[in-house]
């Protein structure tokens, strides 16, 4: 049964994707589904008996890619992008084949040591220190909750995995921190009480004076300052904080230096781009995501350290059921971060990598900032609209401006925003600057050329006309 299904279904399937990907700007960019509606017609009891696939197929094309958002649409400028690629999805498949969980060495050498040298090869196109060592996560979120963890048992001496926390250890990330970091503060034993947030300047990046203030100030207070997370790409603006002044800080009081770098890491495989990680060898961690804006499939996450060592202190265990006798010898993969279990995730990576080449990649990552660079004109250029933060990598945040009060303006985006997105043709999303509400327009999509983004223009034109009536 299963070789046929495969000769059957694989074909077909594949012949699907390739079609799906040929044909994506067919499809809605935003899914036009009410709540529930999928739900609804799906069977609330799962089948007694087997289907054939023709009817699981059936109902995944009539059922299911209706409420599907499609991230790879040329005109998806919502959030960050989620990249994927034809070489990403064909490893995936692989991976899935494989079905290998590749928690230890033993459990598949080869998966162990391909993310040895796939996160080598990223350290290198990045221009990580050398000496930084990295791992893959699914999230950066699970990342900066490991950075936080091993920062935590760093200023305790590795006694808060014994005896728990006696005293207050303080994080600082700027205001303009993804919620991430809240995240990771509430449940690694901070506290939110004990995250700092960091005035940020005109360009919305940290205050690195205003960081050491805080410093001082809690340690007046009796208080352990213990981790900095700085952010190379803020969420809401793409604001890079400055790495080699807060790494100065850091030094001075021995604080654990975080970078979450989750989508502008990967602009730093361009050699113009290479100034925002002026200071990473002051850098303990360093995570971004390579399935934001390389090309590479959700999840992978790539985490790097200093000192593998203290992130090993912080998460290994030794159960009997799960020693080898070569475990003196290799990299057990289980010890670096919280699950047991992991994903092959390298392999994904390595066929990206491979396909595109350095120079493949970074003629994709540039033609996006070039892309940005000119919806950034427009936006100048016409009288009603007005740029809301310095366009520092792909994204511009941008308001549609006629001169009427805060917070009329604010709901005027807020009209403006929803009736681009039902259209389906383009879906943007918004954020909040200094309690102003702005549109962001953020190009990643591996597909999305010159023409798409002057379509976008035209359309917004044509909405803030009609928002403006
Ligand atoms: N950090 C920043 C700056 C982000 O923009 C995001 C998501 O967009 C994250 C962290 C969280 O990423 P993940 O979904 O991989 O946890």
């Amino acid at each position: 049964m299963d070789k046929e299904l495969f000769k059957e279904y694989g074909y077909k399937f594949v012949d699907w994707v390739a079609d799906y990907m040929a044909e994506l700007e067919k499809f809605p960019v935003l899914s036009q589904v009410n709540p529930g509606e999928i739900r609804n017609k799906l069977p609330l009891e799962p089948p007694g008996q087997g289907e054939p696939m023709e009817r699981v197929f059936h109902d995944f094309k009539k059922i299911i890619l209706p409420g599907i958002s499609h991230w790879q649409h040329p005109s998806w400028y919502a959030y960050f992008p989620a990249t994927n690629s034809p070489p990403s999805i064909l490893a995936e498949l692989l991976t899935a084949a494989l079905g290998a969980q590749c928690m230890i060495w033993q459990t598949s050498p080869a998966a162990a040591e391909l993310e040895e040298v796939v996160m080598e090869w990223l350290r290198q196109m990045l221009g990580l220190p050398e000496g930084m060592t990295g791992v893959i996560q699914d999230t950066a979120s699970t990342a900066t909750l490991v950075a936080l963890l091993t920062a935590r048992e760093k200023a305790t001496d590795f006694k808060a995995n014994q005896e728990g926390l006696k005293k207050a250890l303080v994080i600082y990330a700027s205001e303009e921190t993804h919620s991430s970091i809240e995240k990771g503060a509430k449940i690694a034993g901070y506290g939110r009480e004990n995250l700092r947030y960091i005035p940020t300047d005109e360009s919305f990046a940290m205050i690195p004076s205003e960081l050491e203030e805080a410093v001082e100030r809690d340690k007046k207070d009796g208080l352990q300052p213990a981790c900095v997370v700085a952010t190379l790409g803020t969420t809401s603006s793409t604001a890079i904080d400055p790495l080699a002044a807060i790494g100065k800080i850091c030094r001075r009081h021995s604080l654990w230096l975080h970078v979450d770098a989750a989508f502008a890491g990967t602009a730093a495989i361009l050699p113009e781009k290479k100034s925002m990680l002026e200071g990473a060898e002051d850098v303990d961690s360093f995570v971004f995501n390579p399935h934001k804006w390389m090309l590479t499939n959700f999840d992978c996450s790539a985490y790097f350290v200093k000192d593998p060592d203290v992130l090993i202190r912080t998460f290994e265990i030794h159960p009997e059921y799960l020693k080898t006798g070569l475990d003196a010898q290799v990299k057990n993969f289980r010890d670096w971060g919280i699950q047991l279990g992991r994903r092959f995730r390298a392999l994904k990576l390595w066929f990206v990598i491979r396909s595109y080449g350095v120079e493949g990649l970074q003629k994709i990552v540039r033609e996006h900032i070039r892309l940005a660079q000119k919806f950034k004109e427009w936006v100048e250029e016409h009288g009603d609209f007005e740029l809301m933060a310095p366009v520092s990598l792909s994204l511009v945040c941008f308001r549609l401006n006629d001169g009427r009060d805060e917070e009329a303006l604010n709901d005027l985006n807020g009209r403006l925003l929803n009736s681009l997105n039902q259209t389906g043709k383009i879906f943007l999303t918004h954020t909040s600057l200094r309690g102003k509400y702005v549109l962001r327009l953020s190009i990643g999509s591996r597909t999305t050329e010159e023409h798409h983004v002057k379509e976008a223009w035209e359309l917004i034109k044509t909405k803030a006309a009609e928002v403006l009536k």
